[in-house]
């Protein structure tokens, strides 16, 4: 028997939500607790231990090479990134659920992948910021849930609103690199006076690294004393 409308609707709308499959291997989701991805999937995320850069965490192809070209040719502003894995499979997906469709369970998840790494002491956790239109339109930040997990494992505060990002820009995927800088330039500022403060900057995803370079110069230029960047995963930039 054909439902009704508003019930087809309704059913569309749930699948949207919460949809029953497991969008990594299209097997039934058999946990609430991080579906739509399952157990299996979700388990199987791995850590990234291939080369990267020694110090941005760009993956790389030689096992040589220990910094990469852009870190050589400018040093950054951080002190070097950690990034729990690289942005395929089922940390994609969880990531991006958790970004678009709101499935706000899955930051405890990936807050406990980033407390897996060896995190550097530090005084304090700031999220990558929102701009605030950004956080009207998806009603919250999600690097900031995904913080507030690690917080509460590593029982180092959380500095929600020392960064702030004061104006709009537009997505960064597919722009250059030069034009992500110029994209970003001035998007960040900080609302305190620091003083020699060792700040974890934490992000959900950091590709060219250059929202990571921005957030970390505003930090410095206020009196932070180093800058370490936390990433739950890592999108090679090429
Ligand atoms: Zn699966
Ligand atoms: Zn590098």
């Amino acid at each position: 028997m054909q439902g009704t409308a508003a019930d087809r609707i309704a059913s569309t709308l749930l699948n949207l939500i919460y949809p029953s499959r497991c969008p990594v291997c299209e097997g039934p989701s058999d946990s609430y607790r991080t579906a739509p991805i399952c157990t299996a999937c979700f388990s199987g995320i791995e850590r990234y231990e291939g080369p990267s850069c020694a110090v941005c965490f760009e993956p790389l192809a030689s096992e040589h090479a220990s910094t990469c070209g852009s870190c050589l040719k400018q040093e950054p502003p951080f002190s070097r990134i950690v990034s729990y894995g690289l942005h395929t499979g089922a940390l994609r997906a969880a990531i991006n659920f958790l970004k678009f469709y709101s499935t706000r369970r899955l930051a405890r998840h990936l807050g406990n992948l980033v407390c897996e790494m060896e995190l550097p002491r530090v005084d304090c956790i700031v999220p990558v910021p929102m701009s605030a239109r950004g956080l009207r339109e998806r009603g919250f930040n999600q690097t900031l849930l995904i913080g507030r997990t690690v917080s509460k494992k590593t029982g180092v505060p959380v500095e929600a609103g020392l960064l702030i990002k004061v104006r709009d820009t537009l997505p960064q995927v597919g722009l250059s690199v030069r034009e992500r800088l110029k994209n970003l330039r001035g998007a960040f500022k900080v609302n305190e006076k620091l003083t020699g403060e060792k700040i974890l900057l934490l992000d959900d995803v950091v590709t060219t690294a250059t929202t990571a370079r921005e957030c970390s110069k505003a930090l410095m230029k206020a009196g932070a004393g180093e800058v370490v960047v936390a990433s739950v995963s890592r999108a090679p930039a090429r």
